[in-house]
């Protein structure tokens, strides 16, 4: 997002100079720089045998199933999201997360940092925000999540990690 007004004080911000990346909203009053940031944001599959956790959540997308995902909290790493957001939304605890990669989402100044992880205990115990989740086969979640682009993306890239480990 492309800062015009100081967030804290809310004055007219102006140009600085800043090294490469070259003219940059600066707020003079509070000595601060607002450079134009993406929101980092965590997608994770979870996978429990052959099945992966799929959630539904029609304000995202009204007839497809996606994956468990979350913003970036200030003051946590992006390993502590991929837990929390999987604790706050399932209730079950997961462990061996293993980074696949980064999208970029230009429509919403989103950085999606996308992860697998293993299912370790727990019951589903789902939040407000989710309709419902369910542990569906990894090979036929692609078929229930016709929107969700990068959420298939990711499912591709667990099918091709899970492939190469039983070689
Ligand atoms: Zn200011």
């Amino acid at each position: 997002m492309k800062f015009k007004y100081c967030p804290k004080c809310g004055g007219k911000l102006i140009e600085k100079y800043s090294w490469d990346e070259g003219g940059v909203p600066y707020c003079p009053i509070d000595d601060e720089m607002y450079f134009d940031t993406p929101k980092p944001c965590i997608v994770v599959a979870v996978i429990k045998d052959d099945e992966i956790l799929l959630l539904k959540q029609s304000y995202i997308f009204k007839n497809s199933k996606v994956l468990i995902s979350g913003y970036v909290s200030n003051g946590e790493s992006v390993e502590d999201t991929v837990y929390r957001e999987v604790r706050e939304e399932t209730g079950i605890s997961i462990d061996e997360i293993k980074y696949l990669g980064s999208e970029y989402l230009s429509s919403k100044d989103i950085i999606m940092l996308t992860f697998m992880a293993k299912y370790i205990d727990g019951e589903i115990v789902k939040s407000e925000e989710v309709e419902f989740a369910c542990w569906t086969k990894i090979k036929n979640a692609l078929d229930e999540m016709k929107e969700d682009e990068i959420g298939k993306r990711v499912v591709n890239k667990v099918l091709c990690e899970l492939s190469t480990k039983h070689d």
